[in-house]
């Protein structure tokens, strides 16, 4: 180990990438060894026929104060979501709107049934509450509950937790029981009030991509994987060692102990002629018996994500999927026909099942000190599982270890 080695880094996720971006900032020699033939780990865009698909439908929230700090949002030419949601149930389809940011929308809610007046008064007075907290505030409540019981004991009726809360948190927690711990909730909550939900108009991938452009291709090594690590070199599994001068491990996947269980969802892609629906704001499957949780007309957020003429329609199916005999792509287009247009005209592009897709955590955190990211002399670990699922969290645990080694001298 000689301080003119690179500092290497195992993982071109959001999180070491965000680490190499402040280290680079500050002048620093970095190396980054990723597995897989492409850099951003979770979050990557695949292209099928003039179709842009993320593998999973995730959105940025312009809000997040880690974005922020490193993107450059006009750059990304982002298109943001409608707030409120289309909501899909057992009358029909309704629109829901965000009464706080979107007053035109809250007319028209005024009048869903997918929640009572009382609801509608109680999401107010929550996004006023979750607005006046700050994150560290959220994060640091001592008594971590479900979010689940926390609406419950906020007063929320059963008919917007089931149509509203249920399938929009369960499309961001990946899972519809809504076990995920409230600060969460807070936290996505906060976040919707005070910004948008975005996707690039290249797709998600341009996020990681951009990030990356500080760095000179040559300093990302993929293909990659590294299969043992010490406190002087690590070895990739074509028995090449790199020496390091500081050693970032962004990735769990290699520490004893250190990878959490995962929630997993299911992501389908469809072609038709047809707009589903016209609004561009994101469906909610309000059926709790229902296979498939929410879906995207992705080509009302951006005609570019699909080829002319054709729409792109993403669906998401979170967690384990059982349905009696019937294809995951029947069940999911007979459910969808009771609230979309012609859905006979549905062609499947590309299914995706992401079985590691954010870690299921016992207590979830925004901030973390050296002690909780240092594994050794030199030696430090980053990734969002250290901290919650997100985009936020992954890039924070890449800053405040690259600050550290930037303190360190
Ligand atoms: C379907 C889905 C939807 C999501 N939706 C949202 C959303 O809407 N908003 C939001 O904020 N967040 C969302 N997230 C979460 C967000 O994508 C993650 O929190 C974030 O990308 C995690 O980044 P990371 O760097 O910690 O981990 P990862 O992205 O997992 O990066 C780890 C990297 O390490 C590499 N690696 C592993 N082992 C090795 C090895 N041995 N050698 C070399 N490299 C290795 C991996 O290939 C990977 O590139 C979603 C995630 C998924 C999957």
């Amino acid at each position: 180990m000689a301080s003119s080695d690179p500092i290497v880094i195992i993982g071109a996720g959001m999180a070491g990438l965000t680490a190499a971006w402040y280290l680079k900032k500050n002048g620093r020699n970095v190396r980054i060894l990723e597995a897989k033939k492409h850099i951003g780990g979770r979050v990557h865009t695949e292209f099928k026929n003039g179709f842009t698909l993320d593998r999973g439908f995730q959105v940025l929230l312009t809000a997040y104060p880690e974005a922020q700090r490193v993107l450059d949002y006009e750059a990304l030419k982002l298109n943001t979501f409608e707030p409120g949601a289309v909501i899909f149930g057992d009358k029909g389809r309704t629109f829901l709107g965000d009464p706080i940011r979107y007053p035109k929308g809250a007319i028209q809610s005024a009048f869903s049934w997918a929640a009572s007046l009382k609801d509608k008064l109680l999401v107010r007075r929550l996004t006023n509450d979750v607005k006046a907290m700050d994150i560290d505030e959220i994060f640091a409540l001592k008594t971590q509950i479900t979010t689940i019981k926390y609406l419950v004991e906020y007063g929320f009726s059963d008919k917007i937790i089931t149509h509203f809360f249920r399938p929009f948190f369960g499309g961001i927690f990946l899972e519809r029981s809504l076990d995920t711990l409230h600060p969460m909730f807070l936290f996505v909550m906060k976040m919707f009030a005070e910004g948008d939900a975005v996707i690039p108009e290249g797709g998600m991938t341009e996020i990681p991509k951009q990030i990356a452009s500080v760095l000179p291709k040559e300093d990302i090594l993929l293909n990659t994987k590294v299969v043992h690590y010490n406190d002087k070199y690590v070895e990739d599994d074509n028995n090449n060692k790199y020496n390091f001068s500081h050693l970032i491990i962004a990735t769990p996947a290699l520490l004893e102990n250190g990878k959490p269980e995962y929630q997993k969802t299911t992501q389908l892609y469809f072609s038709s002629k047809l707009k589903p629906y016209n609004r561009n704001a994101i469906g909610l499957n309000g059926m709790p018996n229902n296979a498939f949780n929410n879906l995207a007309v992705m080509t009302n957020l951006h005609s570019g994500f699909a080829p002319e003429g054709q729409e792109l329609i993403s669906v998401s199916v979170p967690g384990k999927i059982s349905f009696g005999g019937l294809k995951i792509k029947d069940q999911v287009i007979q459910e969808a026909l009771a609230y979309c247009r012609n859905t006979h005209d549905w062609t499947l592009i590309d299914k995706y099942t992401i079985k590691e897709a954010l870690p299921k955590l016992d207590r979830l955190r925004n901030t973390l000190d050296p002690d909780d990211f240092t594994i050794g002399k030199n030696t430090y670990r980053c990734g969002d599982y250290l901290l919650n699922g997100s985009l936020n969290a992954a890039m924070k645990t890449g800053r405040l270890v690259a600050e550290e080694i930037i303190r360190k001298g």
